[in-house]
């Protein structure tokens, strides 16, 4: 568990990606493992004979490793394609050309598309002259004998260590970044839906907001299985009174309320916006005038009922409602000045009513 924390500690430079670091960071480790391996498998004699180039690579791996920690990612990448070319051509003289060292240019390969940053053309470039490198090395290595004998059987042991070591890192890059790249969407995608949400809700009374109403308007005629509907606009009565007797906050906290109350007196497929100040809109998919009046009659009477506790008193507000129908066949403009005239009705003729 710590070793994971460790391989997935951040690095230094908040602004830069800690995919390509993590890899190397396990890259290296593996290539320890490996190294040891090896090492352990071609015997004393290889040891002996070579442990200046040996020592010096194992302490190169362990300093490089640890200077992940404090690299920028492109300086890190460089080390490691620097560390394992020196690798190769210092080691497969060593252990002979059988032990497969070559085929840690297949990471490199792969490190070329995942990890550098920068044009197609870059990382062709990148990988055809990863391939030049690696026909050189046939001409300069290729079926070269180890140093020292190497048992057969140790020799196959080396072989697999070290094709197991590349599969292991490949493996590893592909799922990382294919894990990586999801996990990223992912997020992106619940941040859109946050942004969205955020951008058509009402801050403080959590309701839709007049952009949301607008966009849900345009959309309902074309909406699947809805034929008609019902439309209202709704205003606090004497709400004017209410910030002045107790104050704009107070009077946040009672729109606050009442929307509350609206919308937990209301189905779950009625449409609630903050239309304007203390005015707001509902709408009723599928559900004529007279089932709307009967709906808009409760909710008014449980807006009338509701007592807020706040500023220390108790205070109860009501509401005036103007209802229409909606034909599609109008425009929605049309409804809404309809049901704005009988608000205004409703205004005129003593409040606390639903005007249909
Ligand atoms: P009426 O019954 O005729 O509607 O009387 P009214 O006093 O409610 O009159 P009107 O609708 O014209 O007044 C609306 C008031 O609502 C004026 C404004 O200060 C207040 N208001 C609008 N938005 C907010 C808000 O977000 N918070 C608070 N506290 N008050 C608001
Ligand atoms: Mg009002
Ligand atoms: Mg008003």
């Amino acid at each position: 568990m710590e070793l994971i924390q460790l391989i997935e500690k951040d690095i230094k430079a908040e602004d830069e990606s800690k995919k390509v670091i993590v890899s190397l960071r396990v890259l290296y480790l593996v290539g320890l493992s490996a190294f040891i391996l090896d090492l352990m498998w071609a015997g004393p004699q290889v040891l002996i004979h070579n442990w200046i180039r040996i020592v010096l690579l194992l302490a190169a791996n362990v300093i490089l490793f640890f200077h992940t920690y404090h690299s920028r990612t492109r300086l890190a990448l460089i080390l490691y394609i620097i560390y394992i070319l020196a690798w190769t051509l210092l080691m497969i003289p060593c252990f002979g050309w059988s032990a497969g060292l070559q085929n840690y240019y297949i990471i490199l390969l792969m490190l070329t598309f995942f990890a550098v940053l920068g044009s197609l053309q870059l990382k062709v470039g990148l990988a055809a002259g990863l391939l030049l490198l690696r026909i050189i090395l046939i001409w300069v290595y290729g079926g070269i004998r180890p140093m020292a004998e190497i048992g057969s059987v140790f020799d196959k042991l080396m072989q697999i260590t070290n094709i197991a070591a590349v599969f292991g890192a490949i493996i590893f890059i592909s799922y990382y970044y294919s894990h990586k790249e999801n996990e990223a969407e992912n997020k992106l995608i619940k941040y859109n839906t946050r942004l969205r949400q955020a951008a058509n809700t009402d801050q403080l009374t959590g309701l839709w907001n007049r952009r949301r109403a607008l966009d849900y308007l345009a959309d309902l005629s074309k909406t699947d299985g809805v034929s008609f509907a019902s439309l209202a606009i709704g205003d606090i009565d004497f709400f004017k009174k209410v910030n002045d007797q107790y104050g704009h906050d107070v009077g946040d906290v009672v729109l606050k309320a009442v929307s509350d109350v609206m919308r937990e007196h209301s189905r779950s497929d009625t449409f609630i916006a903050r239309w304007g100040g203390e005015e707001f809109l509902l709408v009723f998919p599928n559900c004529n005038g007279d089932h709307a009046f009967i709906a808009m009659e409760r909710m008014r009477q449980a807006v009338q009922d509701h007592v807020v506790h706040a500023g220390g008193t108790d205070i109860s507000v009501t509401m005036t409602y103007g209802l229409t129908e909606v034909d599609f066949h109008k425009s929605m403009d049309e409804a809404i000045k309809e049901a704005d005239d009988k608000l205004y009705i409703g205004k005129g003729s003593g409040r606390n009513k639903v005007v249909y």
